[in-house]
This record gives structure tokens, sequence and C-alpha cells, in this order.
């Protein structure tokens, strides 16, 4: 440890000012961001249908503020993968991830998309984080839609205490996992 690593960092009444109003400007942003999530639903196999009853009229994502699905990547900030990914699939959706516009965030919509489920196979990915960052995993075969809902304000919370900046993508650049299946770029 260097000596200067023990001297108390001073800071000038103008930076402490800057700092309170980046602060609450973050926080706006925040609010902001995670009540107004634009989804884009990617949907591939069974769990499509818990999707459906998630958006309809009984349990009523709208309640939340993410109940726009959205079919173009470049107008979505949420990406729920939704169903078992193949390797075959593996690109595409790597691609729809890499066209989506800071900030962003990835939901795992049941064991499928989290782990690859039960099909423990040389056809199907084992998880999407392989090729994709994951900021909530849903479990369940497939999940509730209850459970959807609590994973979402999982991620609203987790939107909530990010930092966020003007003119910024707010989140940190993503890292890409991407070592198996030859889809390191
Ligand atoms: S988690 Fe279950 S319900 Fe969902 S896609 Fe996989 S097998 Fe189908």
């Amino acid at each position: 440890m260097a000596d200067y690593d023990n001297v108390p960092v001073l800071t000038t009444r103008r930076e402490d000012a800057m700092g309170f109003f980046a602060e609450k400007i973050s926080k706006g942003l925040g609010w902001a961001r995670k009540y107004s999530l634009f989804t884009y639903p990617y949907a591939t196999a069974c769990c499509g249908m818990e999707f459906m009853s998630l958006s309809s009229a009984r349990h009523d994502i709208a309640r939340f503020g993410a109940e726009f699905p959205r079919f173009s990547p470049r107008q979505a900030d949420m990406l729920m993968v939704i169903g078992t990914i193949n390797l075959k699939q593996a690109p595409i959706l790597k691609r729809v991830y890499e066209q989506m516009c800071e900030p962003k965030w990835v939901v795992a919509f049941g064991v499928c998309a989290s782990s690859g489920g039960f099909y423990d196979n040389y056809a199907v990915l084992q998880g999407i984080d392989r090729i994709i960052p994951v900021d909530v995993y849903i479990p369940g075969c497939p999940p509730r839609p209850e459970q959807v809902l609590d994973g979402l304000r999982l991620l609203q919370d987790k939107i909530g205490n990010q930092t966020h900046r003007i003119g910024h993508g707010g989140s940190a650049p993503h890292d890409l996992v991407a070592g198996t299946y030859g889809l390191r770029k």
C-alpha cells in the first residue's frame, strides 16, 4: 500500500455539489428506466405460453411498466429469453443482444434459458449466460407468471440502484461471456 492511500480524499464544495446533483439525476433516470421497460420477447418453446399469460389480463405485466413487446431489438431495452436455445440459435440470440441499445438488461425465463434445463445434450446451449450477460434468472419449468413478476421486480430494483448518467449507456459495459461454442468475436 502506498503512503498516499491513507490520505483522506479532499473534495471542494463545487465537487460536492456536482456529486449531489449527479446522484439525484441518476436516481431520477433509474426510476424512469425501471418503469418503462420495452421487452424483446425471444420466445422459442413452451415457456412462450407463460409469457402470453403474463401479458394478458389476469396477470397483467402492464401494472409494472413492462407491457410493451418490441420486435425490433433497436427499440427494446429488456431481452427476455423464453425457452430452449439450441446451438443453431445461439449466434442469432447473440446478434439480437448486440443490436439492442444501451442500457439493456437480460432475463433468463425458465430453466431452459437459465441452464439448458433437462436438455443436457450436444444440441442445446447449457444456459444463455455462456454467450450473453444475464441480469435475472427465473427458475421453473415453466415458471409461474407470479415468479416472472417477482423476477421483474428484482430487475427493477437492480436498475433503480445502478448508476445512470445523461448521454451515457448508464450501466457499465457488459463483458460478454462467449468463450464456448466459438461465439467469441
Ligand atoms: S423451461 Fe420447461 S416449459 Fe420452459 S421451454 Fe424449457 S421445457 Fe419448456
